[in-house]
C-alpha cells in the first residue's frame, strides 16, 4: 500500500469520526444539511481539503463550522495545520489570471509569471452579458477588441457609474482574447494595483524591469484609472508606458467612473491623449435591461443553489425598484435564492419584503436638494453660499439654475418647497430656472453634459 493511499484511508477514518463528534454539538438537522454533504479529500502537507456540492454549502460551511471542524480535526491529529474548502469536482485552480496558465500547463514555462495580473472572474464573459439600450455600444467596442483583430481604436476608453459593467466587459475581453489569441500577451489589473507595483519597483529599485514588463505586453488593460488621479509619479508612468504601448500599436483598454475631461487632478495631457481612441459611456440601466440582467442571473444562481420557483411581479418588482447599481440588483437576487433554497420555497413578494427591507429602503433614499446645491456648486467651482444668495452674473445664475432643474427632477419636493431650499426664493423662480435650462439643453450639449454627469454622480 502506498503513502498517499494510507493517509487517505486514515484521513477519511478521521473524518468520520470528527463528524460523528459534530453530529451531537450542532444537532441531527444542521449535520444532515451542512456536514453530510462534505467529502473529505485528502490531508496534504498539513492540508485537509474537503469539497462541498456547491458554492452555497461551502460558504456556509466555512462561515459557521470551519472553526469547529479544523479543532477537532486538530486535536485528533497535530499534523492538521489548515483546512480547505473546494466545490464540486471542479479543479482546483482555473486560469486564474490574464497572462498567465494554470501551472500544470506546458505553456506555463514560456510565461513569465511577473506578468500575472489580477484574478478574472469566470463569470463575466460575454455570454452573460446582456445587452441593451444604455450599453450596446460599450459592447460592441469590447468585442471588436475582443476579436483580436487590428488595433482601430486605441485607448478604447470605457466610463461609468459604479455597478455597470465596465469590469465585468474587462474581464470579457481577457477571456476572449485568451481563447482565440493564445500567442498574445494580455494584462489586466487595476489602477490601483499598477500604483502598488510601480511604488514596489521603485522601493527595489527595479525600475527598468518595471518599465520593460509593461511595454512587453500585447494588451494592456487597466481598470479604474480614475485612481490615480493626482498621484503625480504613477500617472507619470502611466502616461509613459501608455506611450510606448501606443508607439508599438499595442491595445489599450482603461476604464473609469466618470470620461476622461471629467477626472478631477488628472494631467490634461493624459486625459487628452485618452480621448485620441474610442470613449464610450455605460449609461445608467433600463428598466428592460434591468429585466434582462435579473432573468439571466436567476438562470445563473439556479446552478449554485438548485432550481427554485420565482413567483408572478417579483422580477418586475426588483427592475422595477433597484435602478441605480446592478451589482446591488443582482446581490438582492442571490439573498432571495440563498433564502429560499434554505426553507425550500419559492420566492414570493412577501419574502422579497422580509428579506430586502434594507435594499429596499436605501433605494429609496432620494437624493436631497441639499446634495444637489452642494454638488452642483462643487462642479462649477463656484460657492455654496452664491448659489443660494441674490448674485445674477451668469457663472452664477446659470449653475443655480442648473440645480434647481435637477432639484425638480430627482426629488419629490414642490416647487414652493425648492424655492424655499433656495435661499427663499419665489416657485415662480424656480419655475422659471427649470424651463430655462429644459430648453437649453436640446441645443447646448456641454449643458447636457454637465447634467447628465452631475445626476450620475447624484444617483450613484
Ligand atoms: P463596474 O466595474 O462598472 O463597477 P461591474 O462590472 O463590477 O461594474 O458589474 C457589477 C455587477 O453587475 C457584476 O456582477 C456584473 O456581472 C453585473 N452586471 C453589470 N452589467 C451587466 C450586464 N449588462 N449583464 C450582466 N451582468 C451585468
Ligand atoms: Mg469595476
Amino acid at each position: 500500500m502506498n503513502k498517499n493511499a494510507g493517509w487517505g484511508i486514515m484521513i477519511s477514518e478521521q473524518w468520520a469520526r470528527v463528524s460523528a463528534e459534530l453530529r451531537s454539538e450542532i444537532g441531527e438537522n444542521n449535520h444532515k444539511s451542512w456536514i453530510e454533504p462534505l467529502e473529505c479529500v485528502s490531508l496534504n502537507a498539513g492540508v485537509v481539503e474537503f469539497r462541498a456540492p456547491s458554492r452555497f454549502v461551502g460558504d456556509w460551511v466555512k462561515r459557521n463550522y470551519q472553526d469547529q471542524i479544523f479543532q477537532r480535526l486538530r486535536s485528533d491529529n497535530p499534523a492538521v495545520s489548515r483546512i480547505e474548502f473546494n466545490v464540486g469536482t471542479q479543479p482546483r485552480s482555473k486560469p486564474a489570471a490574464a497572462g498567465s496558465r494554470p501551472a500544470d500547463t506546458p505553456a506555463a514555462a514560456q510565461r513569465d509569471t511577473n506578468l500575472q495580473g489580477a484574478p478574472l472572474d469566470g463569470k463575466f464573459n460575454f455570454d452573460n452579458f446582456v445587452v441593451g439600450k444604455p450599453n450596446e455600444l460599450a459592447h460592441a467596442a469590447a468585442r471588436r477588441v475582443a476579436d483580436g483583430g487590428d488595433v482601430t481604436f486605441n485607448p478604447l476608453f470605457l466610463y461609468g457609474g459604479v455597478g455597470l459593467g465596465k469590469t465585468h466587459l474587462m474581464h470579457a475581453i481577457a477571456w476572449e482574447l485568451q481563447e482565440r489569441r493564445p500567442d498574445l500577451q494580455v494584462l489586466y489589473l487595476s489602477a490601483e494595483q499598477f500604483m502598488y507595483r510601480f511604488v514596489q519597483a521603485l522601493r527595489d529599485r527595479q525600475i527598468m524591469d518595471f518599465k520593460n514588463l509593461f511595454r512587453s505586453v500585447d494588451v494592456l488593460m487597466v481598470d479604474d484609472v480614475q485612481f490615480i488621479a493626482g498621484k503625480d509619479s504613477t500617472q507619470e508612468e502611466f502616461f509613459h508606458t501608455f506611450n510606448a504601448l501606443v508607439d508599438q500599436n499595442k491595445q489599450i483598454v482603461i476604464s473609469a467612473d466618470r470620461a476622461p475631461g471629467e477626472i478631477k487632478e488628472l494631467e490634461d495631457r493624459i486625459s487628452s491623449r485618452m480621448q485620441w481612441g474610442l470613449v464610450v459611456d455605460l449609461h445608467p440601466t433600463d428598466y428592460e435591461l434591468r429585466l434582462g440582467i435579473l432573468q439571466q442571473k436567476a438562470a445563473l444562481f439556479a446552478q449554485t443553489y438548485g432550481p427554485v420557483r420565482i413567483g408572478d411581479g417579483v422580477i418586475e418588482f426588483l427592475a422595477h425598484r433597484i435602478t441605480t447599481n446592478v451589482r446591488v440588483l443582482e446581490g438582492a437576487l442571490q439573498r432571495l435564492f440563498a433564502f429560499s433554497s434554505l426553507i425550500g420555497q419559492e420566492i414570493t413578494m412577501d419574502m422579497v419584503q422580509d428579506c430586502l427591507s434594507d435594499v429596499l429602503r436605501t433605494s429609496d433614499r432620494r437624493v436631497t436638494v441639499e446634495e444637489i446645491q452642494r454638488k452642483v456648486a462643487e462642479h462649477f467651482n463656484i460657492r455654496l453660499s452664491d448659489m443660494l444668495g441674490p448674485k445674477r452674473t451668469r457663472t452664477i445664475a446659470r449653475p443655480r439654475q442648473i440645480a434647481m432643474y435637477l432639484a425638480k427632477e430627482l426629488t419629490s419636493r414642490s416647487l414652493p418647497e425648492i424655492g424655499r431650499r433656495f435661499g427663499g426664493r419665489d416657485h415662480t423662480t424656480i419655475l422659471h430656472g427649470v424651463r430655462k435650462v429644459e430648453e437649453m439643453r436640446g441645443s447646448d450639449n456641454q449643458m447636457a453634459e454637465d447634467i447628465d454627469l452631475l445626476r450620475r454622480l447624484l444617483q450613484s
